[in-house]
């Protein structure tokens, strides 16, 4: 006995938006004949890439979990509004995407094949998280009343999926926001972040996600202290405010206060730990009026659609 995935209505074909048919090798659509296979792990797999897990994602996305519950509680769920169906587009391990169906929403994910095996381990369920490139959406237009995407954009055209830019960048984050906005119900709204490219120090990507890691004084900077002091303008893979706030255009975007999305729990050396309360004072305190500013270590975007 063959046995078909079990295939969501919400899914269409990424590549033309035609209807989906379930069939004994995987899913195919029935107007451009393109297939899709089904994981060993069985999940639906919209696009091919790197399989193997690596000891980084695999700590990313413990961290993501352990801290997915505070983070709906402190900051997504009070978010939430209305909303009844979700997107997470780079869910990581799908946590979020988990529990905000424990809370009753109906929630989706896509990643990129190598968050399967963090599937599997979770336990997801495999009619709620996808792999799938988020410049080419399995969704059909309006689907959504809410599109997540949380430290994602600044990894959207890079060569190895870390810090290091693609030529064709500009075009590929492009493609990115048209996806978003395509999948978002008129009224509906998209939540973006990334580290601030206009503050000069990333605290969530090191110097070492370049492909080259850097030389000259931001070398010697980031070996004496460790941190990833970056240029803020030019070609950098993080973006600003204004940056992302123009890849949505004309939708119009705000920058949110960061209360509630930083969890300060997990600094890890006791350096950062003694930072903590600064640091948390820091983003919870920013003035409304340099929320869109280089000092606002972060960039978190609300885009109404
Ligand atoms: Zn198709």
């Amino acid at each position: 006995v063959v046995e078909h995935f079990a295939l969501p209505e919400i899914l269409v074909c990424p590549a033309c938006h035609g209807e989906l048919a379930s069939s004994a090798a995987g899913v195919s659509c029935v107007d451009c004949a393109a297939s899709y296979p089904v994981a060993p792990e069985g999940f639906l797999m919209f696009t091919q890439g790197e399989r193997d897990r690596s000891e980084r994602l695999d700590s990313y996305a413990r961290r993501q979990e352990a801290d997915a519950p505070g983070f709906f509680e402190r900051f997504l769920g009070p978010r939430i509004g209305l909303a009844e169906r979700i997107l997470d587009v780079g869910c990581g391990g799908g946590s979020i995407v988990a529990v905000a169906r424990g809370q009753g929403l109906e929630a989706y994910g896509i990643d990129l094949p190598k968050a399967v095996a963090l599937w599997s381990r979770e336990g997801r369920d495999p009619a709620s998280v996808f792999a799938a490139d988020a410049t080419s959406l399995p969704f059909g237009d309006r689907s959504f009343d809410l599109v997540t995407s949380f430290g994602v954009i600044e990894h959207i055209g890079t060569v190895t999926g870390q810090a290091t830019l693609r030529s064709d960048y500009v075009r590929a984050r492009r493609a990115f926001a048209r996806e978003l906005l395509r999948v978002v119900r008129p009224g509906g709204r998209i939540l973006v972040s990334c580290p601030n490219k206009s503050f000069p120090v990333d605290l969530h990507h090191g110097p070492g996600d370049e492909v080259s890691p850097p030389r000259g004084l931001r070398g010697a900077i980031s070996r004496a202290t460790g941190l990833n002091v970056h240029p803020t303008w030019g070609r950098y893979h993080l973006l600003s405010h204004r940056e992302v706030r123009d890849l949505f255009a004309p939708a119009p975007a705000s920058a949110l206060p960061l209360s509630g999305y930083f969890s300060f729990d997990g600094l890890r050396s006791r350096g950062m730990r003694a930072l903590a309360p600064v640091a948390k004072a820091y983003v919870e305190h920013l003035p409304n009026q340099m929320r869109a500013t280089a000092m606002n270590p972060f960039v978190l975007a609300e885009i109404q659609v």
